[in-house]
């Protein structure tokens, strides 16, 4: 309950104990005074509602006491009780002070008589300090309303007419707030959606829906768009939105979308470039390789076998070159995959320690290979990757070393059920690396010193993809090096101890692979050097070809023609690889339809490959091929017992 102060002013204190003692009231604090300036006092600083005035009080003059009271702003509100012995009607004084706030008691006081009034007064005290309280806060809404950014409004729920709207409708829509009351709000929808807000606005009606939200475009006076959100609450026949200005958060989004579709879009450009690049680089790479192959098996004097060796090394370094570039360029685009499957560690250690040591002994330079005991000999690894990167780190250490010694070591260093953690450090006594360049070697294209690669030769690629390589398992590479002292190059990763490896078919690596007998390949290859050399190559194998260059005439002649194989390049004119293929599965019919065919690509994606088996060809072999794959897959799919001569 609000507190009331009641102050007496009189000229006797005991009169106000009188007064005390009828009310019984706690929350009523009793005040005395006997002067004017006292009780002025006393009303501005105990927040008095009620003045009880006795006009026998010599120092005062009562009537001059209210009419004070009721001049200030601050005091007007103070209910004012003359105690008088004159009558009222008698008093002409009264009559100036008289108003609703103003009471009357005559003396001598009739205790029951006082008690009521005075009570009723206190009643009447509290309710108009409820009154002033409930105005403050509806001021205070109303400046909190006022200064709103979003608009709230208030229609009729029958016909959506706007009863209230607040200042933001102004700086929102445009529209006057003062002319817009009688509006419906659905005027302010844009005009192709005034019927979708109606229907909207009935559903919430009819459910009685005490919050919905939805997005809506409005319009503005000028015409102008305006993306709106709008909260409204059914609430006894009217509705209450809220609605604020959304049009920034939807540009952003649209803008985030378009920015997401055109990433999407610069991201699928980015792959059919590698995917073609890949295919352009590789193609005549192959032709190289495959004719050297060739060649090597022509009668030749000793000076053109070297120059077939240089053609070789040059081939290869060429390829190791695209593949490191293309290999960069799939990592930046999140499509390396990391393969890891049962490998024999050991062995795989130890063959890339008989690769390199030969290098090693050619420079003079002492290669070791410590393996600790407890790395177990079966892991899960990716070989292929985990020798790419031993590979890279054993020949930069015996490139960069002129004399002294190259070591590989490996050592578990954390153990954890069938987790093993394994530290691969390759150390050497070389070159060294400067310590402000150590952190540069491992980005792309960054070489020590400006000289390397006029001393050396390099790309500066290496580095920069095995580390990547690492880190894609969750490993970390990491350098430690004294220029003319030497480097240590190690890295640590998780892998899982695996079962004994199936084992491999046993590869028959003879230089003379056995021909095949009334085999009859088509072939589709657009690039002129590789089908001489695909030609060439096939009819060594007693294989009789057909060479077409787009996937149209393979269609063609499949028509016409019975072949037991095709052999199929991926990127062509006019009709692609996967698109003949899939033709023959779908359209031809038995036999023809089941024709084996094998994708022959410079493709260097994963997806690629898949694409070419999702189309319907049967196996996959990446350019550049070695012979004896081509031959191992050409005699996987025929069958084999029937069409090979035997050698015997
Ligand atoms: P590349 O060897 O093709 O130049 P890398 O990325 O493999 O590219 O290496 C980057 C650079 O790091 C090398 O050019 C060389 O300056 C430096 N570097 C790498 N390994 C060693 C090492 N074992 N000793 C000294 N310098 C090295």
């Amino acid at each position: 309950m609000i507190p009331i102060n009641i102050l007496f002013v009189n000229r006797k204190e005991e009169n106000i104990v009188t007064l005390k003692t009828l009310l019984k009231c706690n929350d009523i604090g009793m005040f005395f005074s006997k002067s004017s300036n006292d009780a002025l006092k006393l009303i501005w600083e105990k927040q008095i509602a009620i003045v009880l005035v006795d006009d026998e009080t010599p120092e005062i003059n009562s009537f001059e006491l209210a009419a004070i009271l009721q001049s200030n702003p601050r005091t007007r509100d103070i209910l004012i009780v003359f105690l008088s012995s004159w009558a009222k009607e008698t008093n002409p004084q009264f009559f100036k002070v008289d108003n609703c706030n103003v009471h009357y008691l005559s003396k001598p006081l009739d205790h029951p008589i006082t008690l009521t009034k005075v009570e009723s007064l206190i009643q009447l005290a509290r309710h108009n300090a409820d009154i002033k309280q409930k105005e403050e806060e509806l001021y205070n809404l109303a400046i909190v309303l006022n200064n709103a950014a979003e608009i709230v409004c208030i229609t009729d729920a029958r016909n959506y007419q706007i009863k209230f709207v607040n200042a933001a409708v102004e700086k929102i829509l445009g529209y006057s707030q003062l002319e817009s009351p009688g509006r419906s709000i659905t005027d302010f929808a844009i005009e192709e959606q005034r019927i979708d807000l109606r229907i909207k606005l009935a559903g919430i009606v009819k459910d009685k829906l005490a919050y919905s939200v939805f997005e809506f475009e409005f319009a503005r006076y000028n015409k102008s768009q305006v993306w709106v959100e709008c909260r409204v609450a059914y609430q006894n026949k009217t509705l209450l939105f809220n609605i604020s200005d959304i049009t920034q958060q939807k540009n952003y989004q649209d803008q985030q979308i378009r920015s997401k579709e055109t990433a999407e879009r610069g991201k699928k450009v980015k792959e059919n470039f590698l995917a073609n690049m890949s295919h352009e680089l590789r193609t005549p790479v192959n032709g190289i390789i495959g004719l050297t192959n060739l060649l090597r098996k022509t009668p030749l004097n000793e000076q053109q076998n070297s120059m077939i060796d240089m053609l070789e090394v040059s081939s290869q370094s060429l390829l190791g070159v695209i593949n490191d570039i293309l290999d960069m360029a799939k990592i930046e685009a999140g499509k390396f995959n990391i393969i890891r499957s049962s490998n024999n560690l050991h062995d795989l250690l130890r063959s890339l320690y008989g690769l390199l040591k030969f290098k090693a002994d050619e420079n003079n330079i002492e290669f070791l290979l410590e393996i600790a005991p407890d790395v177990p000999v079966h892991l899960m690894v990716d070989s292929l990757r985990l020798n790419q990167v031993l590979m890279n780190l054993l020949s930069n250490a015996i490139k960069f070393t002129e004399r002294g010694y190259v070591k590989l070591d490996v050592s578990v260093l954390e153990k954890n059920g069938d987790q093993v953690q394994l530290k691969f450090t390759v150390e050497d006594s070389g070159i060294g690396i400067p310590e402000n360049r150590l952190s540069a070697v491992f980005d792309s294209f960054e070489q020590a010193e400006e000289d390397t690669a006029s001393k050396y030769g390099g790309t500066g690629l290496g580095l920069a993809i095995v580390k990547k390589l690492v880190e894609l398992k969750g490993g970390q590479l990491s350098v430690a090096s004294e220029q003319g002292k030497g480097s240590t190059f190690s890295f640590t990763n998780w892998y899982a101890t695996a079962d004994r490896p199936k084992e491999k078919s046993a590869f028959k690596t003879e230089k003379t692979l056995e021909p095949f007998e009334n085999v009859k390949l088509l072939v589709a290859e657009d690039n002129l050097v590789n089908q001489f050399m695909l030609s060439k190559m096939l009819k060594d194998w007693d294989i009789e070809v057909e060479m077409v260059d787009n996937g149209q005439k393979v269609i063609e002649k499949l028509l016409l023609n019975h072949y037991d194989l095709i052999l199929m390049d991926t990127h062509m004119p006019e009709m692609n690889g996967y698109q003949a293929a899939k033709a023959i599965r779908n359209n031809f019919s038995d036999p023809k339809r089941n024709i084996p065919i094998i994708s022959l690509s410079a493709a260097s994606f994963d997806y690629e490959q898949e694409q070419a088996l999702v189309s319907g060809m049967n196996d996959v072999l990446s350019k550049p091929f070695q012979p004896h794959e081509l031959h191992r897959k050409i005699k996987k799919l025929l069958k084999a017992g029937d069409m090979i001569k035997s050698l015997v």
